[in-house]
């Protein structure tokens, strides 16, 4: 599988782009203010991007769902329960004193796991809610092999957890959502989080201090 990550200032979101080798199909994740990078990896692997899917609707998120769109053409999926923080954009910018562009309607809300499909992969979704109400983890592989890659947006870092004291958030919430649905994965699972290096299952579950 391609795996292609930009982050910028101020930040330093990860936006991913994944795509599969063969069929050159692949879907962008959490484009936000580096989503120019993100739009010039596409073309340099020539991928056709089938969907745009958001792990959350917090701002540093989704400032590139418009670019994106308008560049792929590419429907955009959210967790119906995080369309409040998506509407509020402008508003969630005006919290840290930046200037946000209100964006583009989504197009789907996950309904279930899915799975949405790009070439020979697919993205399967699980609600992880605690970081925010719709907070989802993308766990994506190939129909033919057990083997996932999780896409954990902000709900577990490398090290760390993600914030719950943004409207929506909830400690032992976010606490259950990484016990019973991400851990359920095997120790090997690489996990990408929206901020800072990727991880381990196995290395969160046994090194991670707000996990122990
Ligand atoms: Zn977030
Ligand atoms: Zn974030």
């Amino acid at each position: 599988m391609i795996i292609e990550t930009r982050a910028v200032p101020p930040f330093f979101k990860n936006g991913y782009v994944a795509g599969c080798e063969e069929t050159r199909e692949g879907i962008v994740i959490d484009p936000g203010d580096e989503v120019d990078e993100l739009i010039d990896a596409v073309r340099r692997h020539g991928l056709t991007i089938r969907y745009i899917l958001l792990t959350h609707a917090h701002l540093d998120h989704v400032t590139g769902v418009g670019a994106a769109k308008k560049a792929f053409g590419a429907p955009v999926g959210l967790h119906q329960a995080d369309n409040f923080l998506y509407d509020a954009v402008v508003q969630q910018g005006q919290m840290f004193g930046l200037q946000v562009e209100q964006q583009p309607k989504v197009d789907f809300f996950y309904d279930g796991e899915g799975p949405w499909r790009f070439g020979r992969f697919a993205a399967w979704v699980h609600h992880t809610p605690g970081h925010c109400p719709g907070g989802v983890c993308l766990a994506i592989g190939r129909d033919d092999d057990a083997a996932r890659r999780l896409f954990v947006g902000d709900t577990l870092f490398a090290g760390s957890i993600g914030r719950t004291d943004l409207p929506g958030g909830n400690h032992q919430t976010l606490l259950r959502s990484i016990r019973e649905v991400l851990f359920a994965f095997p120790d090997p699972t690489v996990v990408y989080s929206g901020h800072g290096e990727p991880t381990t299952i196995g290395r969160e579950r046994h090194t991670n201090p707000f996990l122990a």
